[in-house]
């Protein structure tokens, strides 16, 4: 192998000349300089030099290409001390990093001694830091943010698990867990991780392997958790460094988000399922293959009034012990007892059938009329109406059984409360047909259209004189053509749009009893949904003023059931109202309670005896007697007693011989239409005999 340098070198190797420093320095590949200490020139400078100078030329203030000869101080910001340093050999060697503009540069100064050791000059190795420094600043910079961290940061040593650094958040982080470690936090550098864990052998394989990271873990310390995240620190190679474990205590944030969960998932006051609960697990079971389960809603009868009477305090208290008695009676783990919210809650039997269901509603409706302790003494009462559906039966979707559920409950309401009703495609066509008429009469209230007051007359016996007429509200819908009062008043109670149409009938009867010439009174049937809120009152002055008719001249009719609501104060608005001189009828007298002790509670003007008694007086002697007891009762207490549903002389005959005062019936006339009413009404009937719904009874037109 020949080399080619070797080759041009002369065959004679003796005679190769000395090596002079200078060619070496001129030949290095590093910048060199040599500055004279007597007046701090720089003296020499190699091709390196000059060439590292020239590179970066722009960014320095003095000539790279006239270096030779020029004072050391074009190289430092403080050239005196930097003169200091040079003339002192103890100081050297010296490294010093100086910048120009962008660039950075480092000198290294070594003593250059002359033969007798004086050191006279020095050597200036020139090194272009500026790559380093930008590198040095990144690392620096990554330091100082892992430093100032807002979370806890470890590295530690992959063969001894010994932690080698720690930041300042795993400082404050330790302390809040220091009575639960074996050293101070300030002692932890050092120390092998080990002292976190239970099982140590299993934390060292996991980091001493770079394969299993990244990785997560929670570390139970006594009663903190903390929160471990590791991660593989690598080098530019990719080479495994070590571990970084990154952490925090979560004991609290755990503690809030079990707290959250418990908010979002479950009622805060009885601690049941909540309404997002119950609808999740009825979607769960309703995904299973063939499900198969029950829906029991419940209403609690009476809550709204024991919570109105005693309070919201007694109110929750209530309904925790309802929720007590509801969990007592439903174990099961297939049983979801639920809070909707408010006083409504449900129940799903997963597996269950409509057998099972109708068990647990009949072991619930008895547990809930059970009379509950509240506040230690106070024992309150309660009921609860059920509504039941069950799947396949009634449904396959959530949506359908839980309306179909719900339209149950409405038919146990209806039913009297305290009970259960199982969902019939029959109930559900009721309500829907309800719900379009309630639609229908808003409209119809709103408009004042189709709204029309009927009068029947009410005669003396004696003197057959019309004492009284009594006002019947009539509804004409275009479509439906007569609605009797007998369906909508009901609809009208429940939707609270009998306030509207109650002042409407008391407005219209006032207006109209003013036209009559006879000086007879308006009676002006009210329903016990209208009493208690005041509105009644209200209205009845409002009437009587806007017609200016004596108030002895209206009457208003009220059933026994506006008496039996002692939470609402109807009977107060009653008599508030029998104060201006208005007179007030016990209406239907028979049907209800006809309580004796209703009689007295008020002092009533008139008893009306029920149609259905009077009606059959004629062939049942125990209806007969019925009359003859409260037209007896009436003359006693000084109050004048009606026969209803006088159709006949012979109905007459009897009445008159048990003793009534006064009669009302089709045989002396039946309800017509105002004298401003008649046309419209004869017109209403003419056109719409075609859409008439034939159980309807037309007066006007019949009589
Ligand atoms: P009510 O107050 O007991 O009215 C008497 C009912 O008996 C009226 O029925 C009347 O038309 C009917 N009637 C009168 N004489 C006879 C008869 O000889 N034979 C038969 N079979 N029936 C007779 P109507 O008008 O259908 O009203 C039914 C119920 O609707 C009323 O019973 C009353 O409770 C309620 N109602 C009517 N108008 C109003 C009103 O403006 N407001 C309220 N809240 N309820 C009303
Ligand atoms: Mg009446
Ligand atoms: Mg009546």
């Amino acid at each position: 192998m020949s080399c080619p340098h070797l080759d041009s070198l002369p065959a004679d190797h003796g005679a190769i000349e000395p090596l002079s420093f200078a060619t070496m320095l001129e030949a290095l590949p590093v910048g060199a300089m040599t500055c004279e200490l007597r007046t701090f020139t720089i003296d020499y400078a190699n091709a390196c030099a000059l060439r590292l100078l020239h590179a970066i030329r722009d960014s320095l203030d003095f000539d790279p290409e006239k270096i030779v000869g020029t004072c050391i101080d074009v190289f430092h910001r403080q050239p005196g001390y930097q003169r200091g340093l040079l003339s002192d050999p103890d100081a050297l060697p010296h490294k010093a990093r100086i910048r120009f503009g962008k660039e950075w540069l480092d000198l290294h100064i070594h003593p250059l001694p002359d033969s007798q050791g004086r050191v006279v000059r020095v050597l200036l190795v020139l090194v272009i830091a500026t790559a380093d420094v930008a590198k040095e600043n990144v690392e620096y910079k990554l330091l100082r943010m892992i430093g100032d961290m807002p979370m806890a940061v470890m590295t530690v040593d992959p063969s001894t698990f010994q932690i080698t650094y720690m930041n300042e958040s795993s400082k404050e982080t330790l302390s809040q867990i220091e009575n639960l470690l074996p050293v101070k936090p300030d002692a932890l550098l050092g120390q092998t991780i080990d002292i976190f864990h239970r099982h140590p052998e299993h934390q060292r394989r996991l980091l001493s392997d770079p394969a299993n990271l990244p990785h997560r873990a929670r570390i139970k310390l006594g009663p903190e958790v903390l929160d471990l995240q590791v991660s593989a620190v690598r080098d530019t190679d990719g080479d495994y460094i070590g571990p970084m474990l990154t952490w925090s205590v979560i004991t609290k944030q755990l503690a809030a988000e079990a707290r959250i969960h418990q908010l979002a998932h479950y009622d805060t006051l009885t601690g049941l399922a909540n309404r997002a609960t119950f609808r999740e697990h009825l979607e769960a079971a309703l995904q299973r293959p063939q499900p198969c389960l029950a829906l029991l809603f419940i209403d609690l009868d009476g809550f709204k009034l024991v919570n109105d009477a005693n309070g919201h305090l007694v109110g929750d208290a209530l309904l925790k012990r309802v929720a007590d008695r509801l969990r007592e009676h439903c174990p099961e783990p297939d049983v979801t007892v639920a809070c909707l919210g408010g006083d409504e809650f449900a129940i799903l039997i997963q597996g269950g059938d409509a057998h099972a269901a109708i068990q647990l509603a009949e072991i619930l409706v008895a547990a809930l009329v059970a009379p509950f302790l509240v506040e230690g003494e106070r024992r309150l009462r309660l009921g609860a109406s059920i509504g039941i559906a069950v799947a396949p039966l009634h449904g396959a979707g959530s949506e359908t059984l839980l309306s179909r559920a719900d339209i149950a409950l409405y038919a146990a309401k209806a039913a009297g409360k305290n009970t259960f009703r199982v969902f019939q495609e029959e109930m559900e066509r009721r309500i829907t047909w309800r719900l379009r008429l309630e639609a229908k009469l808003r409209l119809a209230v709103e408009a004042k259209d189709g709204l029309f007051l009927f009068y029947q007359p009410i005669t003396d016996i004696v003197t057959g004189q019309v004492t009284a007429r009594e006002g019947l509200i009539r509804w004409h819908h275009p479509v439906l053509g007569w609605i009797s009062p007998a369906e909508f008043i009901p609809i009208a109670e429940e939707s609270r749009l009998i306030d509207e149409i109650g002042t409407w009938v008391l407005h219209r009867a006032c207006m109209d009893a003013m036209t009559w010439e006879d000086g007879a009174s308006v009676a002006v049937n009210v329903s016990p949904r209208q009493l208690g809120t005041g509105r009644l009152l209200e209205a009845v002055v409002a009437a009587l003023l806007a017609s200016r008719l004596p108030p002895q001249r209206l009457e208003l009719e009220v059933t026994e059931s506006a008496l039996l609501n002692d939470q609402v104060d109807g009977l107060g608005e009653l008599r508030r109202i029998h104060s201006l001189g208005v007179r007030i009828a016990l209406d239907d007298f028979g049907t209800g309670f006809s309580s004796l002790a209703h009689l007295r509670a008020f002092p009533f003007d008139k008893i009306k005896i029920d149609g259905s008694f009077v009606r059959d007086a004629t062939s049942r002697p125990d209806c007969a007697a019925i009359v003859g007891v409260v037209a007896d009762l009436g003359r006693r207490l000084g109050v004048k007693t009606v026969a209803e549903g006088v159709e006949t002389e012979a109905h007459l005959a009897l009445v008159t011989a048990e003793g009534c005062n006064e009669i009302q019936g089709y045989l002396l006339g039946r309800p017509e239409p105002s004298a401003r009413d008649r046309a419209a009404v004869a017109s209403l009937n003419a056109r719409g005999a075609a859409g008439r719904r034939g159980e309807t009874p037309v007066d006007g037109e019949a009589a």
